[in-house]
């Protein structure tokens, strides 16, 4: 029985771009990072002939993931400015940027704003007991840090995408306590489009030696996190990290609305292949739940946009109109 009226869910057709993995934190559980100076950085002939190839293949986001460069460090304006040029590059190409690159300044945050549909920053989670065990050597992951971006998102008016990480040594009580967080600026400034829940999956790469987060559990939080939650922020889970099919449809049924960017790897999971569309199409269809394209920023947030990107999304909103229409009729 599902508990709502709607069978839709939602998805990203993505193509995710990493300017570089080199990062100066530390997290145990990373499975992404190297260390600075290993590898060149993205340059922007190649990330053109990435988006060339990606014209009509009906992708739309491309999310802009990078590991850190430290705020003080010499190179962090030259780490900041190719990541800016890659989101106008990509626009100008007619793709939609969605960038999530750990903390920015207020000043970063405001220029990003201009090419860039909607940005990104997981929470985590709010507990500073974090601090002594997987984040001991991440500076970044200072809780207040991370919640002072999702102020200055609500401030500037960026469409913004957050979540919770679980299974990293945090307890139940502090995931309410993150989800009432998020909640709480929400309500102030109405800009979180959706929470993902992500349930920790152990990777090849990572030192933090933990299970993965118990799946069993995640319907049951998905109930909690939808009724603390306003409901006008999506919850989002990835079918890549959820492999048991009853509980992905599970999930569904328990509230999770969305399985966001499904593009070709998941470079923060690169141990977990991303679930296709025609795949989960087969999963889902069985069950009465239709999966449906969207954008990388929600409708309700389109007026916040300015200069080329409102242009860019409408182009966008009637492609995926007859796309929808097109796959209906066949
Ligand atoms: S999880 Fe993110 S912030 Fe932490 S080390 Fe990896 S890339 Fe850096």
């Amino acid at each position: 029985m599902l508990i709502s009226d709607t069978c839709t869910v939602t998805y990203s057709p993505a193509y995710t771009i990493v300017p570089t993995y080199e990062c100066f934190n530390r997290c145990t559980y990373c499975n992404f990072r190297t260390e600075p100076n290993q590898n060149p950085w993205m340059s922007l002939s190649t990330a053109q002939s990435i988006f060339k190839q990606l014209l009509n293949q009906k992708v739309c986001e491309i999310l802009i993931l990078s590991g850190e460069v430290h705020p003080h460090s010499p190179k962090r304006q030259q780490w900041f400015q190719r990541i800016y040029d890659l989101c106008e590059l990509a626009l100008a190409m007619g793709l939609l940027p969605h960038t999530n690159v750990g903390p920015l300044s207020f000043a970063e945050m405001q220029k990003l704003k201009h090419v860039n549909v909607s940005m990104g920053l997981m929470l985590e989670q709010l507990t500073p007991a974090l601090l002594n065990t997987v984040h001991r050597h991440a500076p970044s992951k200072l809780p207040e840090l991370r919640l002072q971006q999702l102020k200055w998102a609500g401030e500037l008016q960026i469409p913004f995408t957050t979540g919770l990480l679980l299974g990293i040594g945090e307890t139940e009580s502090d995931w309410w306590e993150t989800l009432a967080a998020i909640t709480d600026l929400h309500q102030r400034y109405h800009h979180i489009q959706e929470v993902i829940l992500q349930p920790h999956s152990p990777g090849t790469q990572q030192t933090f030696d933990a299970p993965a987060f118990d799946l069993y559990q995640l319907p049951e939080l998905i109930a909690k996190a939808r009724q603390i939650l306003p409901p006008d922020i999506t919850i989002q889970i990835p079918p890549n990290l959820v492999k048991d099919d009853q509980w992905l449809l599970a999930c569904l049924e328990a509230g999770a609305r969305d399985l966001g960017g499904i593009s070709p790897k998941d470079e923060v999971n690169p141990d977990y292949p991303h679930v296709q569309e025609q795949a989960l199409r087969e999963i889902l269809q069985p069950a009465g739940w239709e999966l449906v394209a969207r954008l990388p920023i929600y409708p309700q947030f389109d007026h916040w946009l300015s200069g080329e990107l409102p242009t860019a999304v409408k182009q966008w909103r009637e492609t995926l109109t007859v796309i929808s229409y097109q796959s209906k009729a066949t």
